[in-house]
């Protein structure tokens, strides 16, 4: 129960290979296990055995992200004309929707029993004008355990005015289902460029070449092989805290984001999506300072986040991909992570 009296609901979805569990507050996923190369199940996501846990201290577990996931300079954009001035919840800029973004919101839950396969949906409608961004939005974000191993997140939403949009899943993953550091997990990204940030952790607007960087994940390489390498933008960020620009064809289908392998425990995660971008953060801001599921205390690098996104600060970059919503239109996107073990 929210501290206004609301209840918060939680559901269960489970199939073969997985187990889930989501809440109506801030559609946020408390648990999700899968087995490893043996067999046994582990929950590989960070997040609180209670409600109370992710209002008092929660950053961002297992919720989606909206309306804006990642920053926007200054917290200002202009759309149409007309300027609009949002929340600097994050030093100047704007960060993840600002102070009550979509992860501090209730949404309903349904359950989708025309679909073969176990699926919930939540629904949020977004007044016009709330955390400053225009027009009434009505999302919904469903979840579906798909054919072994899937979570299918798909996001839909509609305004009535001209407004912007950029939704994420913020799942932190530790795919030994435990709390040693994410730093062997190996990694691929099928992305040969990534957005540079400035001191602030806002795009300079360029695509730059990965190519012979510590951002080069494009054959397999643990996360943490280069992360403490001499390098201005593993500085600026105390590490990966980047979007990187897909590889794709400049259309609206499933294409590959990420491959992660946890060599221990043998599980995978393929990440695949419509968005351009996949933000890689490695926990940098975890400091043990957050106890969290079973009393664990969430170290440096304990959890790593793939969230699949639009650009950040797309509003203020014209040559990023469009993030405008305009009545009359359907925002439609979908990232399906596939979780097995080798
Ligand atoms: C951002 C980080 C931020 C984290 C948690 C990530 O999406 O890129 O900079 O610290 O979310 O707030």
């Amino acid at each position: 129960m929210l501290p206004d009296g609301r209840p918060v609901r939680a559901f269960t979805l489970r199939n073969d290979q997985l187990t889930m569990q989501v809440i109506e507050y801030g559609a946020i996923i408390t648990s999700l296990s899968t087995p490893d190369r043996q067999g046994r199940s582990g929950d590989v996501v960070l997040g609180h055995d209670s409600l109370d846990g992710y209002l008092e201290h929660s950053p961002y577990f297992g919720a989606v992200v909206g309306r804006f996931a990642n920053r926007i300079a200054r917290g200002r954009f202009a759309l149409d004309g007309v300027t609009y001035q949002l929340a600097r919840n994050d030093g100047e800029n704007h960060l993840h929707g600002g102070v009550r973004g979509f992860d501090k919101r209730l949404w309903r839950g349904e359950v989708l029993t025309e679909d073969a396969q176990p699926a919930v949906a939540f629904r949020y409608v977004s007044e016009d004008g709330e955390e400053g961004y225009p027009g009434r939005l009505d999302v919904v974000v469903s979840y579906v355990l798909a054919s072994s191993g899937e979570l299918r997140v798909r996001y839909r939403a509609r305004t009535d005015k001209p407004t912007i949009l950029n939704l994420t899943q913020h799942s932190y993953f530790n795919l030994t289902a435990g709390t040693t550091d994410v730093l062997g997990h190996v990694l691929t990204m099928n992305a040969s460029r990534f957005t540079p940030v400035d001191a602030g952790l806002i795009p300079t607007g360029v695509l730059r070449d990965v190519s012979g960087t510590s951002f080069d994940f494009r054959s397999p390489t643990p996360i943490g092989a280069r992360i403490d390498a001499r390098d201005e933008q593993l500085a600026l960020a105390g590490g990966y805290d980047h979007n990187f620009v897909i590889d794709r064809a400049d259309d609206h289908t499933l294409a590959l984001a990420a491959r992660v392998h946890e060599p221990t425990s043998g599980r995978t995660l393929e990440v695949r999506t419509t968005q351009p971008g996949v933000q890689l953060y490695s926990g940098n801001f975890l400091d043990g300072s957050i106890t969290g599921k079973g009393g664990r205390r969430y170290a440096h690098r304990t959890g790593f986040c793939l969230e699949t996104q639009h650009f950040p600060d797309s509003p203020n970059e014209p040559a990023f991909p469009s993030v405008v919503l305009r009545p009359g239109e359907e925002y439609d996107e979908e990232t399906v992570f596939t979780f097995g073990a080798t």
